[in-house]
């Protein structure tokens, strides 16, 4: 197999022996299509989205869904209205996008709503032109305030999780005129407020009907910057939590790596935090129903919350404003946010497929030099990128580059470090250079 790009070896041993700074970012080369699209993002229509929301006075789970101006029914009408004009508005250049409301039952003895009912999600699909897997950003859509089941008090839910789902909005407004090879589904849930109810009935069914689900973002509260009680601020750090259940490098790490990477690439100066948790201590949201159908699912919040807003009614005591209302948030910092989810949901779907059987291939030799074997995918144009890292270090650097050989079984690459002191993976890059996941070589 011929090396592309050859790091030089002096130059190389000179970084190793000296490597006393930490792993520098795995940069993505931008494509400007991806650039175009994060350039439309607008801080009005976030706002439009986010006040008309807001003006369905609640989303609760038990509110109304027969009024047409409030309650959780109106809400989800707006929705699927918002994304049938942008499906029927769509690109002719991309397969038209689909709307969909998925129903499901809730409720009932031993459940946390006070009765049962019959509860809507809303999913848009932008279909892929040629790829089959898919990726899904996610947010909710039900409010509350401190009694779970006040279902008729304000509830604006502004930050929690209007703007989860402003991002979603704002991404399917703007990825239905851009044809991407797989397929990105923006998901609103409801029912995440009394036990992640909507995302376990969804992730149930993709998991029973196969979807193939390339990785998941649960977007839930991504535009407060100031801290309740200790006023920190910022608008240049997100929190992504990625969980390891079985104490591996998971795919979902795998998956926070890339938005990290890719955060670095196109939306410069935003730093993505790698929270190496499940969620925030004793707390939980929707992407674990999807991890634990086995699928690859992250969560993406701000990075300081604020408890005087969150579920809280919405007044005025002690001068402190309570509520989760629309002043209470940074529409700059959900901006960034928004693009950061576009820049990777869009980067992984114009990747070819990761390499399967990605592995140490010489793991019992007593060598100092490593060989890694994967199988190749599908795309003839697609080449390898070998990713390594010191195994105290949290993000990969890329090593080489490997062209495609087609008269080889297994693609391989051999080099001369050892496989005690690093951690391997193999993605592929499509000619664009977009990446694929990476696969880790255990
Ligand atoms: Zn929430």
């Amino acid at each position: 197999m011929r090396k592309l790009l050859v790091i030089a070896s002096l130059a190389l041993f000179a970084v190793i022996s000296c490597c006393k700074q930490p792993a520098s970012e795995v940069t993505i080369k931008a494509d400007p299509v991806i650039a175009g699209a994060l350039a439309q993002v607008s801080a009005d229509s976030i706002e439009t989205y986010i006040n008309d929301l807001v003006a369905f006075h609640t989303r609760h789970n038990l509110s109304t869904q027969t009024d047409p101006e409030r309650g959780i029914g109106a809400a989800v009408n707006y929705l699927v209205d918002k994304c049938e004009y942008w499906a029927e508005n769509a690109s002719p250049d991309r397969p038209m996008p689909v709307v969909e409301v998925i129903r499901y039952d809730a409720g009932g003895p031993g459940s946390r709503l006070g009765r049962e009912v019959n509860l809507p999600c809303v999913m848009v699909t932008l279909p892929g032109t040629i790829g089959s897997g898919e990726i899904i950003l996610m947010a909710h859509i039900d409010t509350r305030v401190a009694d779970n089941n006040d279902s008729t008090s304000f509830a604006p839910g502004a930050n929690d999780d209007a703007s989860g789902m402003a991002c979603l909005l704002e991404t399917a407004r703007i990825v239905s005129q851009i044809p991407l090879e797989q397929t990105i589904k923006c998901l609103f849930v409801s029912g995440e407020e009394h036990g992640l109810l909507g995302s376990q009935a969804v992730a149930k069914i993709a998991k029973e009907e196969g979807w193939p689900i390339l990785a998941v973002i649960n977007n839930d509260m991504i535009s407060n910057a100031v801290s309740s009680e200790t006023n920190l601020e910022t608008i240049d750090m997100v929190r992504v939590f990625s969980d390891s259940p079985r104490g591996e490098d998971s795919d979902a790490r795998q998956w926070a790596r890339y938005i990290k990477e890719c955060a670095a690439t196109y939306v410069p100066g935003h730093e993505v935090k790698l929270m190496y948790r499940n969620d925030r201590y004793r707390r939980g949201g929707d992407h674990t129903s999807f991890t634990n159908e086995g699928f690859v699912a992250v969560r993406m919040s701000e990075y300081y919350e604020n408890y005087d807003r969150t579920h809280q009614l919405v007044r005025e005591e002690n001068g402190i404003a309570y509520g989760d209302v629309i002043s209470g948030l940074s529409v700059p910092y959900l901006v960034k946010n928004i693009r950061v989810n576009m820049a990777a949901a869009m980067s992984l779907a114009s990747a070819p497929a990761k390499p399967e059987g990605a592995r140490i291939a010489n793991a019992n030799d007593l060598s100092n030099y490593t060989v890694l074997s994967w199988r190749a995918v599908a795309d003839p144009g697609a080449h390898y990128e070998v990713l390594y890292r010191e195994t105290d270090q949290p993000v990969w650097k890329v090593y080489g580059s490997y062209e495609y050989d087609p008269s080889a079984q297994l693609q391989t690459a051999k080099f001369p470090l050892s496989k005690d002191n690093y951690f391997y993976a193999v993605r592929s890059v499509s000619e664009g250079g977009h990446p694929s996941l990476p696969s880790v070589c255990r």
